[in-house]
């Protein structure tokens, strides 16, 4: 396989595409890798975190060009939304994975006279499979994760990033002291499904929808659970008292930033009557201004390849054809690379696709809406439910309005910036996935619970166990009466006739 610049088609790289018994293999090490790892407290893992923290920031300008050269992404988005956001995550994990893995007590209900516990264990392997967009970020976080929480990893880049994978896997056996602990299983989708086939305990998966089905169908041949983060088409509200400039730039920035191949993209704005055409103007005057080229300091860089040229392409086409007008842009630079000019398009419906399906491209459609409510009622018509962001000066109002949106994450008067804030679960409603990352609930993820049960007072024969006497119906009844109905006088005596069966 060959891994070459979306920008120059230099070949940066030849790699060796691994099939299903090398995969296994991978597996094998990582495993054996992980059982030293997880017996480490998980303050020493934490520990070598932080070493892998101190290690990217170190590398950080190297880690951002490898970023760009794989990608074509601008400098600014591969230290900002990469390294840093990297860096950040790690933070958040190091001070909370210690005490959110250390285990819980737990109530034991009726039967007072033992003990209950929960700790959280490592599955033993993770599969991740990780797509290009963030290649870093995405993989990166998800392997930290899974490393905080005692587990081994092979890792499956996206074949247009497979130096990102190797990138990974060098960081953490440098940081960690374990060569093995990552794994890079590079290849093409079919050494994902190798990776989802071969006896790995869990699967993470990053990526569209089309190929999330099928690795939750290849993984249920083995019952291995999956979490599923795919792909979006976020929606933002704009009411009528919202501050419009403000509005229009945030609109500009989160579909335009990543070349709009983000899951979290704005894909589509609904804009209130009273206010449509002062957005859409000042829309238009941001989006001009959004310089797109090969320069590291240029807004936006290229898209990942010629497939999503075609796609941004014939998304724009069937808006046109379909009567939407484009105010701006609509068509790919003439230039060596991928380069799309940063689009914005009115008088849209929900019968273009523009609309309706993921473009993953630097595409603006805006939509005109009566109110709020019909703004509503059109976010939530779609397959996805990643995130949605309503703008409004009014805060309860806004709140009001999030409420009824049914989406992953809300958020008001901004966007994208949910995913850096790294103690709020990340993952979507619908077909955007399932299962979290980041936050408690991301950690968890990896960490399988085990429940634990012990005597505090041990009977010689407990009242719940056969017995000369009957079944224990009579205690049943006892606690029933004691713990669950109204009366305390009919409390206290079930509570006497539970002591005299205790007793006898
Ligand atoms: P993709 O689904 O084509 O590929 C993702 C990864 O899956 C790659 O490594 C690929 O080789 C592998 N793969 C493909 N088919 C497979 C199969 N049948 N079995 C196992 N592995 C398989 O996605 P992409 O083009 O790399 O990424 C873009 C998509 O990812 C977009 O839809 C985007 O919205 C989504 N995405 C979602 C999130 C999120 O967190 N929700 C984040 C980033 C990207």
């Amino acid at each position: 396989m060959v891994a070459s610049n979306p920008i120059t088609g230099e070949e940066l790289a030849r790699l060796h595409i691994l099939g299903p018994a090398e995969v296994e293999a991978l597996v094998e090490r990582s495993r054996l890798a992980g059982r030293s790892w997880a017996s480490l407290s998980a303050r020493e893992r934490s520990r070598r975190l932080r070493r892998l923290r101190h290690l990217i920031a170190d590398r950080s300008e190297e880690i951002s060009e490898a970023v760009r050269a794989e990608t074509g992404k601008a400098l600014g988005e591969a230290i900002g939304g990469e390294a840093l956001v990297v860096c950040d995550y790690l933070h958040y994990l190091e001070r909370t994975a210690p005490s959110a893995l250390a285990g819980r007590k737990a109530g034991t209900g009726s039967f007072f006279h033992r003990r209950a516990r929960v700790s959280y264990e490592p599955y033993g392997v993770i599969g991740i499979i990780s797509p290009w967009n963030y290649p870093f970020t995405i993989g990166m976080s998800t392997v930290a994760t899974a490393l905080a929480a005692g587990n081994g990893v092979v890792l499956k880049p996206s074949e247009y990033t497979p130096l990102i994978g190797v990138l990974i896997a060098e960081l953490v056996a440098e940081a960690t002291g374990y060569p093995d602990l990552v794994l890079a299983a590079i290849g093409e989708a079919a050494t994902g499904e190798a990776v989802v086939r071969s006896g790995v305990d869990k699967i993470a998966f990053t990526g569209s929808v089309e190929a999330g089905r099928a690795v939750m169908k290849a993984a249920a041949d083995s019952l291995t659970p999956v979490v599923l983060e795919l792909g979006g088409k976020d929606a933002m509200i704009v009411c009528a008292d919202a501050d419009v400039e403000r509005a229009a730039r945030g609109a500009v920035w989160a579909a335009f930033l990543g070349c709009g191949q983000i899951c979290q993209s704005v894909e589509r704005v609904y804009v209130v009557e009273s206010i449509y055409d002062q957005f859409v103007q000042a829309a238009v005057g941001q989006a001009r201004r959004v310089k797109t080229s090969d320069e590291p300091e240029a807004n936006i860089g290229s898209l990942i390849a010629e497939f999503q040229v075609k796609k941004v392409e014939a998304h724009v086409k069937d808006a046109r054809d379909k009567g939407a007008r484009i105010l701006l842009g609509g068509r790919a630079l003439q230039v060596p690379g991928h380069f799309f000019e940063p689009t914005v398009i009115v008088d849209v419906d929900h019968s273009m696709d523009v609309m309706k399906d993921e473009t993953f491209g630097p595409v603006l459609p805006i939509m005109r809406v009566a109110d709020e409510e019909e703004a509503v009622r059109l976010a939530n018509e779609s397959e996805y439910g990643l995130d949605a962001s309503v703008w409004s000066r009014d805060r309860k109002k806004a709140r009001a309005i999030a409420d009824q949106l049914d989406v992953g994450t809300v958020l008001i008067n901004d966007h994208l910036i949910n995913y850096t804030i790294s103690g709020i679960p990340f993952g979507g409603t619908r077909n955007s996935g399932f299962g979290r990352v980041h936050g408690l609930e991301g950690l968890r993820e990896f960490a399988r619970p085990k429940s634990w049960v012990e005597d505090r007072l041990a009977l010689r024969n407990e009242p719940h166990w056969f017995s000369s006497q009957g079944s224990g119906e009579e205690m049943a009844r006892a606690l029933i009466d004691l713990r669950h109905r109204r009366g305390i006088f009919r409390r206290l005596k079930a509570g006497v006739r539970l002591l005299r069966d205790l007793i006898s």
